[in-house]
């Protein structure tokens, strides 16, 4: 079959045949795949920056936001047909731990990565096993959904994890609205009362966070009038959670200050540190909240918003073959929503 691999750090990827991936054990699922979305995580793979903490040995398969057809099943696995469509999520998890019994995917202590730290779904077919698999709705393709396994799956994670304490009246301040971000937006205008600020750079962002339900939007200037903005809608006390989807930028020390007392602060994107005084903590009682990927239950909860149209994704098709462009437009920020790749 054809695989497009990491061959080496800092450089292309490389489009190789690869013997198709077998079932060697019961509960082993073989996806045929019919989408892998294309990520900024792979770009960074490629930089080099997962090498020491994935520990994958090279050539490898990547992509790591997939979905398909199930191909071929193993003994034990009674849910599953042959032909199903189904989205993966993101971990191959034991099932057996503490945290996997909890539901805790993520945090599952025997866990696999596909397309980070084993063969992944820039391929035709994809091994995996059958805790990983949610069949979709009928209406649904795995065209349509597969970006949703990672970058979907985070958004929905954070803001079901804020939405939880979020009451009518309340109110939600989301940094960026980019790709994470219009997911959010969407994600918590299906499921939760409270009202939302979503504060972005770009003006297209934010006409689109209006489209999908923002009840307002304030583009930031430097000198961080956009905080009394926010204060003056939330009648000077803040906003009860604010979803950071960038924190780069100084965007956690100006985010915090929009955040009312007892609040939450919710952090999604990465890249820069936290630095706030230690007195203004235990003196407003505010909490940072970190959010990693999110679980099964997760990803099946946010195929049911997108099965009743209440998240969509926009995405932009490439051939398997064409990978090379798809990483360079991502790279460019030439994608509009995310890119898929289709075998
Ligand atoms: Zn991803
Ligand atoms: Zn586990």
């Amino acid at each position: 079959m054809k695989v497009v691999r990491v061959v080496g750090y800092n450089q292309n990827l490389q489009l190789d045949e690869a013997p198709e991936p077998k079932v060697t054990s019961p509960l082993d699922v073989i996806v045929k795949i019919g989408a892998a979305g294309v990520c900024r995580t792979d770009i960074h793979i490629l930089e080099g920056q997962w090498a020491e903490k994935s520990g994958v040995k090279l050539p490898y398969t990547i992509g790591h936001e997939n979905a398909g057809w199930i191909h071929a099943l193993g003994d034990a696995v009674t849910n599953l047909t042959v032909g199903d469509k189904v989205i993966l999520h993101p971990l191959v998890t034991c099932g057996l731990c503490r945290a996997c019994r909890s539901g805790d995917d993520v945090h599952c202590e025997a866990s696999q990565f596909p397309g980070i730290d084993s063969d992944g779904g820039y391929a035709e077919y994809l091994k995996t096993t059958a805790r990983s698999v949610i069949k979709l709705d009928p209406s649904l393709e795995p065209a349509d959904v597969a970006a949703l396994a990672d970058a979907g799956l985070t958004a929905y994670h954070a803001v079901a994890k804020a939405a939880k304490l979020l009451r009518p009246g309340e109110w939600v301040v989301m940094i960026g609205a980019g790709g994470l971000g219009h997911i959010g937006i969407q994600v918590l205008k299906a499921i939760s009362p409270a009202s939302l600020i979503v504060i972005d750079q770009n003006a297209d962002a934010l006409a689109l966070a209006k489209q999908l339900g923002a009840d307002h939007t304030i583009q930031p200037s430097k000198d961080e009038a956009f905080v009394k903005q926010v204060l003056d809608l939330t009648g000077g006390k803040g906003a009860e959670a604010v979803i950071d989807f960038v924190a780069e930028g100084g965007s956690t020390a100006t985010g915090v200050k929009m955040v009312r007392r007892a609040g939450n602060y919710y952090v999604v994107g990465y890249g820069e540190n936290i630095n706030i005084p230690t007195i203004d903590i235990i003196s407003t009682e505010i909490n940072f909240v970190g959010n990693l990927v999110g679980s099964y239950n997760d990803l099946a909860e946010l195929m049911v918003l997108a099965a009743q149209g209440k998240v969509k994704l926009h995405t932009s098709k490439y051939k398997l073959e064409d990978f090379q462009k798809a990483i360079d437009d991502l790279g460019a920020g030439k994608v509009r929503g995310r890119a898929i790749l289709v075998p």
